[in-house]
């Protein structure tokens, strides 16, 4: 496809106003005025609705095909709570208005906003209060390790170390190092659970915490939770919950019921907003009352009288971690989104995830390899070992469902599922779509049994094939050359 500098034709025009007088000109300071004019593409006005119209396409999304990306949670999210975010009232609104004058008005009702969704948040998870400012899940992560250096520094703890299971997702270890802790891993046993007696062994008196995701990266919840938290607790030590995938048991399970001190969610994963290319997101981290004085500034509080404040008043708290409120365009989306299905409806949510994706695993058990023996929660995992006699690899069967109009699963991922394929199909499919993937796979199944090099060729409807991918990252090519350029 043509860049739309090739499609330039000099002198057309997208659209003709009258000619001004020179009067009517704004009165521009000649020094700043350009010399030559910009170097811009020349088109009609179809011609630039077409090009983008073409290029967006291209795009593999969730609003034109199923999008199994284990771990991602790329679910369909309601337009409504895209509507609500555009409102003008909240759209428009500048973090700098004050917050009360004239009788309360200005931001007072985007702080009730953020007031809310705080509240809810915290009923959900079952903590005392949570901060909205992080912008993204890994920020939150690193959040809660600021949170948990403050604790000990506060309590004139000496901690050195974080654990962290071999089945967490990569960001946990990245941000607990980054919050500069050492971090030690604690391996887990076939099942996927943790190795109570390695936590044991690895657990001593300069344990900050435990940072554990669940589900874990197999898809599975984790045995022993009470166990671990008393073993982290007998040493002052707290525990983080990676909430990243709350779907798996939002209405269901509180982390604050079952051990844990701290937790962060992603807003855009489990609570509508699109996501996907970086951003937007926010990662709001919810803790227990004791680690209450080290949440980060500005925090909403309301009032005697009603009305809501911004509070900068925490001697203990770690201080600024995101400008103004966090991302408030994706926190109206999860208010938008709490409010829309209620207690019961955000039950609803995590009985379809789950169950969606036990349906795909016992589907695909006869002919991949389901890594659980067993139940999996919102996401299933298979290993592609079975067809390694035909020569074809996870990747080409991933390349195989791109043709066939299936964004892949994640493959590769976790770590230690060799050839490995991680669905998550999400609450928001239907059955039939649900089939028609498994029925894809047994037909790419079959094709690499019969002839393996047709796999090995995917994908061929696509505007690229097979990428080098290291020569894509490592010799980026950005920079548009006009063919007559010298
Ligand atoms: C996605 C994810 C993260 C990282 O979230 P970002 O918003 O991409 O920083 C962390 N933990 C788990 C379990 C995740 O699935």
């Amino acid at each position: 496809m043509q860049l739309i500098y090739e499609k330039s034709v000099a002198g057309r025009r997208a659209v003709r106003l009258p000619k001004r007088g020179d009067d009517a000109r704004p009165k521009i300071n000649p020094k700043l005025l350009r010399a030559q004019p910009a170097a811009l593409p020349e088109l009609s006005e179809l011609d630039v609705v077409r090009h983008y119209t073409e290029l967006s396409r291209r795009n593999f999304s969730v609003d034109t095909h199923f999008y199994p990306l284990g771990s991602c949670t790329m679910k369909y999210n309601p337009k409504a709570c895209e509507v609500a975010c555009a409102l003008p009232g909240l759209s428009d609104l500048h973090p700098l208005w004050p917050q009360l004058r004239h009788g309360g008005l200005l931001t007072q009702g985007a702080l009730q906003l953020l007031h809310e969704t705080e509240r809810m948040l915290s009923e959900i998870c079952g903590m005392a209060e949570f901060t909205l400012q992080p912008l993204a899940g890994a920020h939150g992560e690193l959040t809660g390790c600021m949170i948990m250096a403050a604790y000990h520094r506060d309590r004139g703890n000496k901690k050195t170390h974080i654990l962290i299971p071999d089945s967490a997702h990569g960001t946990n270890p990245a941000s607990a190092a980054i919050g500069g802790y050492d971090v030690r891993t604690v391996p887990s046993d076939a099942q996927g659970n943790m190795h109570l007696d390695a936590l044991r062994a690895a657990v001593n008196s300069e344990t900050a915490g435990l940072m554990m995701t669940c589900p874990s990266t197999l898809g599975l919840f984790v045995d022993h939770l009470t166990e671990i938290a008393d073993i982290i607790h007998g040493v002052d030590g707290l525990m983080y919950y990676d909430g990243a995938n709350l779907n798996a048991i939002l209405g269901r399970v509180k982390p604050g019921q079952i051990g844990f001190d701290l937790c962060q969610l992603n807003l855009h994963k489990s609570f509508s907003t699109p996501h996907g290319g970086g951003g937007p997101g926010a990662g709001p981290v919810g803790v227990v009352e004791k680690l209450r004085p080290f949440l980060p500034i500005s925090r909403v509080v309301k009032r005697g009288d009603g009305t809501f404040v911004l509070d900068y008043d925490a001697p203990k708290s770690i201080g600024y971690i995101a400008p103004f409120y966090g991302n408030f365009g994706v926190i109206v989306r999860a208010y938008a989104y709490l409010l829309m299905l209620g207690r019961e409806g955000l039950r609803e949510t995590s009985d379809a995830a789950v169950l969606n994706a036990n349906y795909i695993q016992e589907k695909l058990r006869p002919l991949l390899k389901a890594v659980a023996p067993g139940r999996c929660m919102h996401e299933c995992v298979f290993s592609g070992e079975p067809l390694k006699a035909t020569g074809v690899h996870t990747l080409d069967l991933a390349k195989g469902l791109v043709d066939r109009g299936i964004h892949p699963p994640t493959i590769y991922f976790p770590l230690n599922v060799p050839e490995a394929i991680m669905v998550e199909p999400t609450e928001s499919e239907s059955r039939e779509t649900l089939d028609t993937f498994v029925q894809t796979v047994a037909e790419l199944v079959a094709l690499a049994q019969r002839d393996p090099d047709a796999l090995h060729r995917a994908p061929v409807t696509m505007p690229v094939g097979r990428l080098d991918e290291v020569a894509a990252a490592k010799n980026m090519d950005l920079v548009f050359k006009p063919a007559n350029a010298k």
